[in-house]
């Protein structure tokens, strides 16, 4: 299978594994869209051509939010594909603010991969928290979540400046928005 029709399966894969879920923004949109969105930003703003990266971006939340495996990953798309999904997979034992200290500390050690996936992943959900939050999310809590998501980004620094740059950009206007 050439890496076009691998993308595309795994496209498809991840609307079928998240089919239930819903964005938690006002507007409720199919969970997929953001995978999707995270892929795109990969490749039209931060021009990543690998195709792994572009595979584990849409597939990189379906271990932590659907019953899929790493294994069943890796089966059909690869080692390094499963690899990626599994570095950016929180860990749902733990806590919920003990898993967002988690991702601050993590941040520095994933790979190169990885890291873009988790930036880009960033931007699309600061994005949504700016311009379509969740219903019930006063100001100060988005803003805190801005603030979090800064402090993961600093440990993912170095990898991807197109990325970069189009995420302190958002942050700019978000933080605008919120005056
Ligand atoms: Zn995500």
């Amino acid at each position: 299978m050439n890496d076009l029709a691998k993308f595309v399966e795994a496209a498809s894969f991840a609307a079928k594994k998240h089919r239930y879920q819903k964005r938690k923004g006002d507007d409720a949109e199919p969970y997929v869209n953001h995978p999707l969105e995270v892929a795109n930003l990969l490749a039209n703003v931060g021009r990543v051509d690998d195709f792994d990266i572009l595979i584990a971006a849409v597939l990189h939340d379906t271990v932590e939010d659907t019953e899929t495996t790493a294994e069943e990953i890796a089966a059909r798309f690869g080692a390094v594909v499963s690899g990626y999904v599994l570095e950016v997979t929180d860990d749902k034992s733990l806590p919920k603010a003990e898993r967002k200290l988690k991702q601050i500390e993590h941040a520095p050690h994933l790979s190169a991969g990885a890291k873009q996936i988790k930036l880009a992943d960033k931007i699309s959900n600061i994005t949504d928290v700016s311009t379509n939050p969740p219903a019930g999310w006063p100001l100060e809590r988005r803003i805190e979540y801005i603030d979090w998501g800064e402090r993961v980004v600093a440990g993912l620094r170095g990898v991807n400046p197109y990325l970069e740059a189009h995420f302190d950009e958002m942050v700019r206007r978000a933080r605008e928005n919120f005056g």
